[in-house]
């Protein structure tokens, strides 16, 4: 089956559509037991070391790995897309650039992402009718990433485990049907577990992190990611209560569009989870740090920002720094 490329979500349910394999270039990088291997690869062709490790990381899976076509988010994920997808079609590769809307609140928006849906399916070679069906069978495991999400607010589910469950559905692993099985028999496990207390509640927001013991040493001090923001965007349930169709699922994806949208889905689940403290993971040479000063701004928690450059463990200067923050927080909590 061809295995097609993904620089970023998109609407995975047209590559199911089509019968082909879609494969997150930035899940294959971090999940390789050896990531850095990609950005070394990356820098002797050349590369400049000032590019966000993500980026360096999906040029040299694209070049390392079988990939028969790749799927390029143009508008509404990465500054650095757009040249990113220039060297793909160098190296021979089949690219098709999506773009979400600008404003998912402007009047445009919903008839711009219908073409740009249909773009992609006329790219892959299947009609609507193939696609509001596998809308249909995916929101079935949608649904069931939703109660993991809830179970890991009730404490039952790792702020880890929700990361990698979250994060893995933007391909899906590139199987549906092992995909749900295998989420299935964690749900069943899960929920026999007695739920944690008594920790300090954190949220994670922010691209996912490339460190790789962070919500290990995260447990090891007392505390628990109970909400993670952007991976959770991924798993795309979020509009999973309404009688929303495919395309009010992606206008309701917060990632691709403005930062107030984020602010605003980060402060209500800050409320409804009860978190102490925010945890804001900033890449290395990414854009998106200067989302920062608006976090700052407007979130009203505490906030720690955390900055990491390539795959690997916490620094000395970072644990103490999240150290003091979980002190911090637990003596307030314990004073309240
Ligand atoms: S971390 Fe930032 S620069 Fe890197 S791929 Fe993601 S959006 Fe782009």
């Amino acid at each position: 089956m061809k295995r097609i490329g993904i620089t970023a979500t998109i609407p995975v349910e047209a590559v199911f559509a089509a019968s082909l394999t879609p494969v997150d270039l930035n899940n294959v990088f971090i999940t390789n037991f050896s990531p850095s291997r990609f950005i070394d690869a990356a820098h002797s062709e050349g590369f400049p070391r000032n590019v966000c490790s993500w980026v360096k990381a999906m040029y040299s899976v694209a070049r390392q790995s079988k990939i028969d076509a790749i799927i390029a988010v143009a508008n509404g994920d990465c500054s650095n897309n757009q040249t990113i997808a220039e060297l793909f079609k160098d190296m021979g590769i089949k690219v098709h650039e999506f773009s979400f809307p600008t404003d998912p609140h402007a009047e445009s928006a919903r008839r711009r992402l219908i073409e740009e849906i249909d773009n992609l399916c006329a790219f892959l070679g299947i009609d609507r009718e193939k696609l509001y069906a596998a809308f249909e069978d995916i929101k079935r495991i949608r649904r069931k990433l939703k109660e993991l999400d809830e179970l890991t607010a009730k404490g039952y589910v790792t702020g880890e485990e929700n990361h990698s469950w979250l994060v893995s559905s933007s391909d899906f692993k590139g199987d549906l049907e092992l995909f749900e099985h295998d989420l299935d028999a964690f749900l069943i496990s899960a929920k026999k577990r007695p739920p944690k207390s008594s920790v300090v509640r954190l949220a994670f927001v922010g691209v996912p992190p490339l460190i790789t013991n962070l919500y290990e040493y995260i447990n090891r001090i007392g505390a628990e990611v109970v909400y993670n923001e952007v991976q959770r965007q991924f798993a795309q349930f979020t509009m999973l209560d309404e009688k929303g169709d495919i395309y009010d699922q992606y206008l309701n994806y917060t990632y691709p569009y403005s930062v107030a949208g984020r602010i605003k889905d980060i402060k209500e689940n800050l409320q409804t989870r009860n978190a102490a403290g925010v945890i804001h993971y900033v890449q290395s040479f990414c854009h998106r740090q200067m989302h920062d000063l608006l976090f700052r701004k407007h979130i009203e928690l505490p906030l720690l920002s955390l900055e990491a450059d390539a795959p690997g463990k916490l620094d000395e200067r970072s644990k103490i720094r999240l150290e003091s923050f979980v002190e911090m927080l637990r003596g307030k909590t314990e004073s309240q």
